[in-house]
């Protein structure tokens, strides 16, 4: 187990990739602070389930991550559960499909704000522990919107491409402490983000749903297939572990190959 005795911070881990990657974590042997919205008892059922199938500890923050004293005690609740931040997953996202003139400026804050913002504000809060032990890990769930753009999404695009270049420069000043930080940037994944997202677009474009995901979704990915969840979390383990110490300021593609093309 390649993780016992560490800890593992996943934003956004009620649901679809942050659930899978929170789980393989516990897999390994690391105790969980899970965060991000739902049902109360889906979410205990999440976190007990995780506790009773690994023999870890996995505890719970409601922190929206919008707002940054929120995430400043998400971090303080895993220094103070387990003495430590070792891994760090920001992957709490939201996404908005509509034409520039017509996005809502609500949402395109809400967007920079947790799919970008957010990740500067944890790392801003679990880096000087991590330093302090000279291990970390921080994994940031990008996108292959993060290397290449689609219309309509013109916050998700931004959030994601900034998030590379934030991810970059983190990997930089920490090079020598002992402390990776790498995006893994996904290809279509069947989460309920890309389920939610299949309105709109069908709104946006004047399509049927067959034709969205067939047209629009596995169009852009070669292989015609959507990526697994727990293919993401696989890379996320690996990341994680001693084996990755020299993959740092990397933006890892899972795409089916859209990004090749
Ligand atoms: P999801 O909708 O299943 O999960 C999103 C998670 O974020 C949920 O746990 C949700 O409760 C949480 N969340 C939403 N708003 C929050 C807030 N304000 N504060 C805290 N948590 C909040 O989506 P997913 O597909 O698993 O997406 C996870 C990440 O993967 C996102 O960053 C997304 O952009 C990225 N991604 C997804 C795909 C895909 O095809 N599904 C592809 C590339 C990248």
């Amino acid at each position: 187990m390649i993780l016992k005795s560490k800890s593992a911070v996943v934003t956004g881990s009620t649901s679809g990739i942050g659930l899978a990657c929170a789980r393989a974590f516990a897999k390994e042997g690391a105790n969980i602070v899970l965060n991000g919205f739902g049902k109360p008892e889906d979410i205990e059922a999440a976190r007990s389930g995780i506790e009773t199938e690994f023999g870890v500890k996995a505890a719970y923050s409601p922190a929206d991550l919008t707002k940054p004293a929120e995430i400043e005690g998400l971090i303080r609740l895993a220094e103070e559960t387990y003495g430590s931040v070792d891994v760090l997953v920001n992957n709490a996202g939201v996404q908005h499909v509509s034409p520039i003139e017509d996005f809502p400026p609500e949402k395109w804050e809400q967007i920079i704000s947790l799919n970008l913002s957010s990740a500067f504000y944890t790392m801003r809060a679990a880096i000087p522990g991590m330093k302090q032990r000279g291990w970390g890990r921080i994994i940031n769930t990008a996108s292959a919107h993060s290397m290449v753009a689609s219309p309509f999404k013109s916050a998700y695009v931004a959030a994601k491409h900034g998030l590379v270049g934030l991810s970059k420069t983190a990997a930089l000043e920490l090079a020598t402490h002992g402390i990776t930080v790498n995006c893994i940037s996904p290809g279509y994944v069947w989460t309920p983000l890309v389920e939610s997202q299949i309105p709109d677009t069908m709104k946006a474009r004047g399509m049927t749903k067959d034709e969205v995901i067939n047209e629009v979704l596995l169009k852009a990915q070669p292989t015609k297939a959507f990526v697994t969840i727990d293919q993401v979390a696989a890379l996320a383990v690996f990341l994680a572990s001693d084996a990755a110490s020299q993959i740092t300021g990397a933006n890892m593609a899972m795409d089916g190959g859209w990004t090749a093309q």
